[in-house]
């Protein structure tokens, strides 16, 4: 069978956010691994133009105006650039007006660096409040990568579920923004990450981490033959050398087989809701 497979390499540039938003660091070592995104930025940056494959940087407001010129490095080597909170806020954890005010903020800051307003969206920590949806919605956003439905298959995403225990899960009515799904065990930070007092270790050997994900993709490749593989990784973490190396034998991998190409995730949704129209779907359904 002929294959179509998408790669999304993404990458969440939280840099410094990450430690002094959510982790409330102030001791500059903690605060220095968030700086030592720029290092792995660059790093990336050359990798990626060395194999010519795009990528997908989801990169929070406070990144950006903290490093500029490297935000702009990432946008003039065509690469796509996505909202990503302004200091890694989790939007389950403040008040909608305050959700709102974040979501303007780091559209106004991704629009300084690129001129355009971003097409995705992915929330930091991977939540979503129960407004975040529509708040996407109303502001132009096409698609979402938060959630985890599915694993290879985007899908449309939607409002007005209904949670409860004394019966089954409602599920509500499906809008008009494009879900790019991800899942943990595809994110480089669980695997690779330290968190003291011991509250996580990761630190695992690049190789078993090549392992998991290459068998990821092989499934997609052989058993499903159509789909999209996104890889979510950060500066910080997948900059290290001997990550950076099985990365880049990953990337390889994946070049060698026919019918795979690697996207920007907004091309990748733009085609997919193209292709899977949400008024068609609801009269299919219907
Ligand atoms: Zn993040």
């Amino acid at each position: 069978m002929a294959r179509h497979i998408a790669v999304c390499l993404s990458f969440d540039f939280d840099a410094i956010s990450i430690w002094v938003g959510p982790m409330r660091a102030q001791s500059p070592s903690a605060i220095s691994r968030g700086e030592f995104g720029k290092v792995g930025t660059h790093r990336l940056l050359e990798v990626l133009q060395r194999h010519q494959v795009p990528a997908t940087w989801f990169i929070p407001g406070h990144t950006i105006d903290t490093f500029p010129d490297l935000v702009k490095r990432i946008a003039d080597a065509g690469h796509e650039i996505g909202h990503h909170g302004y200091c890694h806020e989790n939007p389950t954890s403040v008040p909608v007006e305050e959700e709102r005010r974040i979501l303007e903020r780091g559209i106004a800051c991704i629009q300084r660096i690129t001129g355009k307003a971003p097409l995705g969206y992915r929330s930091p920590a991977w939540d979503l409040s129960p407004a975040s949806v529509s708040l996407l919605l109303e502001y132009g956003f096409l698609y979402d990568s938060s959630l985890m439905a599915d694993d290879f298959t985007p899908y449309y995403c939607r409002v007005g579920d209904l949670a409860r225990t004394d019966g089954p899960y409602v599920f509500g009515r499906e809008v008009d923004l494009v879900e790019l799904p991800v899942d943990w065990s595809l994110d480089d930070w669980p695997y690779f990450g330290l968190h003291w007092p011991a509250r996580h270790v990761g630190l695992r050997s690049p190789e078993e981490v090549y392992r998991i994900w290459s068998a990821d993709f092989d499934f997609l490749y052989q058993r499903l033959g159509e789909g999209v593989f996104t890889l979510t990784m950060h500066p910080q973490v997948i900059g290290r050398g001997h990550r950076l190396l099985m990365l880049e034998r990953l990337i390889e991998y994946m070049k060698s087989h026919e019918g795979v190409t690697f996207k920007t995730m907004g091309d990748v949704a733009t085609e997919w809701k193209l292709a899977h129209p949400l008024e068609r779907k609801e009269e299919a359904q219907g």
